[in-house]
């Protein structure tokens, strides 16, 4: 028998357990200036062709746990495109560059979710650049902390609904009219689907939403043949907590509060990601799936 000691990975020391450095930027984010620059696969993630010919669109597949999707659909033989807005346009040219070292192509389409108009077009555009779309990464999501109710302005909460719900809405409606049998639409959940963190009431109730409307769509959908999940992460360092998604303060604890006592680094959930856009799994629909580090919540 194999001895395994030496190459199996202790999650608990796979990465740095340390909290991180206060370092705020303004919305969006660039994870290129981050530090440590989160993981999202670049030198580690190696595919073995289980997405070979499908065609994937991931939203927010510029940075993080979109990012780390991407490049995983694009290493396991998707062809993809992503979506990002237009001021993270140096972090989708980096990832660009990091696939194309590998002969691996990168469909660029940005623009920003907010607008009705352009997420009907993205879908369209997408189809076209990809010559179809069998899977459909919901991503994309608006966090900003504030300590009570009383200071979420009103276009913030406007703007946490319409990037975070209503893009779902208009893209998964679009996606659903032309989307082969044997597609699939994953949606990006959070723990603050089940238990929201107090200063973000306005983002954690998008996350209750997206959980229900993952729920409710895959019955309606699951008679086209399209399956719809969600992945629920917990604590991962990307540019959205260093942007206005945590209070600076908190970031030298961020992490330190899961089981394994650590932040999550994007690279670790890409594999949740293909395993719901591959075929083998026809009977998962309808299903959240965590990643989070042992919190307990899902
Ligand atoms: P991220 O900053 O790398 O990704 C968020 C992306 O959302 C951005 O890259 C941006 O491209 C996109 N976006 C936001 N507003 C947009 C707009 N108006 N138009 C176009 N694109 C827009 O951070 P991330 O943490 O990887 O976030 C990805 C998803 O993961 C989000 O839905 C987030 O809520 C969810 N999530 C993250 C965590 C975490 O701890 N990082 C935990 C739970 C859930
Ligand atoms: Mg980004």
């Amino acid at each position: 028998m194999t001895d395994l000691t030496e190459t199996l990975i202790d999650p608990q020391d796979k990465y740095h357990s340390d909290g991180f450095a206060e370092q705020p930027q303004p919305w969006p984010g660039l994870q290129r200036d981050m530090n440590p620059v989160p993981d999202c696969g670049e030198e580690s993630y190696e595919g073995t062709g289980r997405l070979t010919g499908r065609k994937a669109l991931v939203t927010g597949g510029d940075s993080g746990i979109g990012r780390a999707a991407a490049i995983a659909f694009a290493r396991e033989g998707a062809t993809v495109a992503i979506n990002y807005h237009p001021d993270e346009q140096p972090d989708a040219d980096d990832l660009k560059v990091v696939l194309e070292k590998q002969g691996l192509d990168l469909i660029q389409l940005p623009g920003d979710l907010t607008d009705a108009t352009f997420c009907r077009k993205l879908i369209g555009d997408a189809e076209a650049q990809l010559g179809g779309l069998d899977i459909l990464v919901i991503n994309a999501g608006y966090q900003q902390a504030q300590k009570s109710i009383a200071d979420i302005t009103d276009e913030q909460f406007d703007r946490t609904m319409k990037t975070n719900i209503y893009a779902m809405f208009y893209l998964s409606k679009r996606a659903a009219e032309t989307m082969p049998r044997g597609g699939t639409i994953i949606n990006t959940a959070s723990v603050n689907s089940f238990n929201p963190v107090p200063e973000l009431l306005d983002y954690a109730t998008t996350k209750g939403a997206i959980e229900i409307f993952t729920k409710g769509l895959a019955k309606q959908l699951a008679e086209k043949g399209i399956r719809v999940n969600a992945v629920a992460p917990g604590p991962v360092w990307t540019p959205l907590q260093v942007s206005g998604g945590q209070f600076q303060e908190k970031l030298p604890e961020f992490g330190q509060d899961t089981a394994l006592g650590r932040a999550g680094q994007p690279a670790e959930l890409a594999g949740l990601y293909v395993t719901l856009a591959e075929q083998g799994n026809s009977f998962t629909t309808g299903s959240v799936f965590g990643a989070n580090g042992g919190t307990g919540v899902i």
